[in-house]
């Protein structure tokens, strides 16, 4: 084991390799907050990538109702369940929120990695703590849909501590929408026997070179986020692969530039904004303070990882749904939770610029400048003052040039009297 820099766990973790990091690592933010479940997303990688024999049941982009919905089902709560076996008792955050190297504090538990000494798996001994779902859970990648809860009886207070913006709800659900991270530390690479799964330098995507895979399903077991997927006709396994050809600017309608993947283009909510961020020499962030990425992540604090404690540093960030009880968000993003609702719940001028860039425009946003315009609405939410203002804000591509410019109030459309009832 090797010992490597982990900054959303803001310490040092064992991993099986030496760490190594790519000139620029792709990544994404989602706003939860903003998903309707449509499955675009989900239908525009299977369009495009996962339409053959031997890939019905794959969906490399997949859509969850939580709490109960998962696919494979309740992928999450047996990784849990099963750090808790490894470490009873353990797994908790500590420590005070710093800079860029520990911005949640300290995670005290153990990673997938480290808890897999403790060979608590069904499978046996790992590389990184895991297990294999079985057929049944891999069946009905949508179960559960739109299927609420509640707090138990007499624990209502407990979860809603805080004062809502909203009416409060007895009952919650939210869509959660999923792909591989392309993890800066992958599990599935880890666990590999074949050497088969590389991330690639030039951008950080994590890729299952075909030829070499022998179909052990090793990264199947491993991976936290159950995003490698066994194809029996090929008798390989098989991952999302980001859209690589879009990636690298090869998808002719971008003109040459990088352009976001299927999934992120094809949202309808807009919770979608992709893009590829530096790195340091330690994996860490290099600041880059006009990046909406790393703005959204390291300077609002408004974006966190999913389930950071599994260890593998994913590069999926989360805008956390603000109906939803604390606990719940915290056990799956981490103690970022509480600041990153309460900024959102209440965002200031250049936040609620910066979310107007999601969906905007099909090529990746590489810089983003925002133009100040007239104050338009003046309220207080949740006891705090809240300004809105007319500023615009305007998106650079890779070339520097401008690629989208969106004002924060939107424009009023009126339909024509002719078309008036005309449904
Ligand atoms: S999400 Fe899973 S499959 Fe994707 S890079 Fe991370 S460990 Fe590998
Ligand atoms: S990035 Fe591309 S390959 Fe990956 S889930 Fe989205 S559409 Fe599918
Ligand atoms: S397309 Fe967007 S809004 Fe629709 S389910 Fe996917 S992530 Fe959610």
């Amino acid at each position: 084991m090797s010992n490597v820099y982990n900054w959303q766990l803001g310490r040092p973790m064992d991993y099986p390799y030496d760490a190594a990091f790519p000139r620029e690592q792709f990544a994404f933010v989602f706003n939860l907050n903003r998903c309707i479940g449509c499955q675009s997303c989900t239908m525009a990688c299977k369009s495009t990538w996962t339409f053959s024999k031997g890939q019905e049941y794959m969906w490399w982009n997949n859509v969850e109702t939580k709490p109960y919905g998962g696919y494979p089902a309740h992928w999450d709560v047996k990784t849990l369940d099963l750090l808790e076996k490894a470490n009873p008792g353990g797994q908790s955050w500590g420590g005070t929120p710093q800079n860029a190297k520990a911005p949640y504090g300290q995670f005290k538990g153990q990673t997938v990695f480290e808890a897999a000494k403790h060979n608590v798996s069904p499978e046996g001994a790992q590389k990184a703590l895991g297990y294999l779902p079985t057929d049944e859970e891999w069946a009905g990648a949508n179960r559960f849909e739109d299927h609420p809860t509640g707090a138990p009886k007499g624990e209502r207070d407990r979860y809603f501590q805080r004062p809502e913006s909203l009416p409060q709800h007895k009952t919650w659900f939210f869509y959660l929408a999923r792909l591989c991270n392309h993890c800066s530390y992958p599990a599935c690479l880890a666990a590999c026997p074949r050497s088969a799964i590389y991330k690639r330098p030039e951008d950080g995507i994590v890729l299952i070179d075909q030829e070499r895979c022998r179909g052990y399903r090793k990264c199947m077991e491993a991976c936290p986020y159950k995003k490698s997927l066994y194809r029996g006709t090929t008798r390989t396994s098989e991952k999302c692969v980001a859209c690589y050809p879009r990636v690298e600017g090869r998808d002719p309608d971008g003109g040459g530039l990088p352009m976001q993947t299927r999934c992120m283009s094809a949202c309808i909510g807009h919770i979608r904004l992709q893009g590829l961020v530096e790195l340091n020499a330690d994996g860490t962030w290099k600041e880059n303070r006009q990046h909406p990425l790393y703005y959204l992540v390291h300077v609002a604090k408004v974006a966190l990882p999913l389930y950071p404690q599994f260890g593998t540093e994913p590069n999926g960030y989360y805008i956390p749904p603000r109906w939803v009880p604390l606990p719940y968000l915290r056990q799956m993003f981490g103690p970022g939770v509480d600041a990153a609702i309460e900024r959102y719940s209440v965002p200031d001028r250049e936040l609620l610029a910066v979310l107007q860039l999601f969906g905007k425009d099909r090529r990746i946003c590489f810089r983003y400048e925002i133009k100040q315009g007239p104050k338009v609405f003046e309220t207080n939410i949740r006891g705090k003052k809240f300004e809105m203002f007319n500023d615009t804000v305007i998106g650079y591509g890779r070339d520097g040039k401008e690629i989208a410019r969106i004002a924060v109030e939107e424009p009023v459309h009126v339909r024509p009297a002719q078309h008036a009832n005309s449904i």
